[in-house]
């Protein structure tokens, strides 16, 4: 008698249900609590709320918190309803999810235990099986995304990251605000990115204000299918073009160091990351060190010159004087006779247009990048997904800033 007066507590049994019977077996540390209806109790067709008369019933098992160190499992005898409109239906559980093994509580803690610890962990921990927490994050996620659906981003960004080989290639999608991810995709083709754009209502799409990315003509084409006035929202992101004259000042340095070798000469020797460092990180004292190297008359200190230009260029407000500025450093690039350099000047005259929205719109590509060493994170925690659909619903689960908890429970 107490027992059923204890299981109606804890587990939050209200009427219509009742606990019937508690079972305990302490040889298999289990407890069976046994859930039913109380008699005469109206039931309803799960779709249209409408008063049905009863069908069937079905025996059902979900497995909950456990309780004084039982494993505890509640039973139930669910009722199948028939509606005039529906035809015949399962009623809806107050404890759980329809589908779900679980309670609702449950699945609550091992979402909360999933954000904190890695998978093999909570395996252990809860005693679930991989297949198991797999089912309980792609329903937390599908939840999440549904609740979502309604969202209309206005900063976005897009970038890629590797799956597991070095070729393999996800396509995310990223929102500026709260630096969360919108949509994961396979590959990195014009498809991955117009598959988020074609799940979007035309509200949805005239919302966005711009979206940073890479000089990737995959994702430029998409884009400009897909979102009116794109041509003034494209912005291509000032970490892409620095890393792309970085690389630039480095082959310089790699060239013209081997030919300084040949003569006997080891200025450039143990200079390479010198030359990479933001100045902004560099000490006073190292700055000062760094002075005969970059006011010397070397290629590859007129490379790096070059390179600082172009970063000062993402500080202007207005278009025309912007535009001013990176045809000044265009000339110049041009101009250099240093091969590696000119050819990212070409790719950048080429995308000026988006290179200057950047700068108008003051948007980069930042948020994403973070996303990306996150990301990484959640791939070392999770090491064995066996394919991409799992990475996939890790990087909504951990990182799309969403509402994963099922109905009725608010953390
Ligand atoms: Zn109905």
């Amino acid at each position: 008698m107490r027992d059923k007066e204890l299981y109606t507590q804890i587990l939050g049994i209200r009427s219509p249900w009742q606990v019937a019977e508690v079972e305990l077996s302490v040889g298999t540390g289990e407890v069976k609590v046994f859930v039913e209806q109380e008699s005469g109790a109206e039931r309803y067709c799960p779709k249209c709320g409408a008063a049905c008369s009863g069908y069937d019933q079905r025996r059902r098992k979900w497995r909950h918190l456990d309780t004084c160190q039982f494993k505890t499992i509640l039973v139930a005898d669910v009722p199948r309803v028939e509606c005039p409109e529906h035809g015949v239906l399962t009623v809806t559980v107050p404890w759980a999810e329809p589908g779900s093994g679980f309670t609702a509580m449950f699945e609550a803690l091992v979402i909360d235990w999933l954000k904190e610890a890695s998978t093999l962990a909570v395996s252990r921990q809860m005693k679930l099986s991989w297949n198991a927490i797999d089912g309980i994050m792609q329903r937390a996620v599908k939840r999440g995304l549904q609740r979502r659906a309604v969202y209309a981003p206005k900063r976005i960004g897009v970038d890629e990251t590797s799956f597991r080989k070095r070729h393999d290639y996800v396509t995310v999608v990223s929102d500026k605000a709260g630096a969360k991810v919108l949509h994961v995709a396979d590959e990195r083709t014009k498809e991955s990115l117009s598959g988020y754009y074609e799940s979007l209502s035309d509200k949805q799409k005239a919302a966005i204000e711009s979206v940073s990315m890479d000089m990737w003509p995959a994702y430029i084409n998409a884009t400009l299918e897909h979102i009116p006035g794109a041509e003034e929202k494209i912005a291509f992101d000032k970490f892409h073009v620095a890393k792309y004259l970085g690389e630039a000042v480095d082959k310089v340095r790699r060239q013209e160091h081997k030919a300084l070798l040949a003569q006997g000469w080891e200025d450039l020797k143990g200079t390479k990351h010198t030359w990479l460092r933001n100045p902004w990180n560099m000490s006073a004292r190292q700055w000062r060190d760094f002075k005969a190297l970059r006011q010397s008359t070397l290629k590859t200190a007129r490379a790096w010159a070059i390179r600082e230009f172009a970063m000062s260029l993402w500080n202007y407000v207005s278009r025309s004087w912007a535009e001013k500025g990176w045809r000044r450093w265009l000339s110049w690039a041009v101009r250099s006779r240093l091969v590696p350099v000119k050819a990212v000047a070409k790719t950048i005259k080429d995308h000026l247009w988006g290179i200057l929205n950047a700068v108008v719109l003051k948007v980069d590509n930042g948020h994403a990048e973070s996303i990306n060493s996150r990301i990484k994170t959640i791939k070392m925690r999770s090491r064995g997904f066996r394919n991409k659909e799992r990475f996939r619903n890790a990087i909504y689960f951990h990182l799309g800033g969403l509402d994963l908890y099922p109905a009725g429970i608010r953390r």
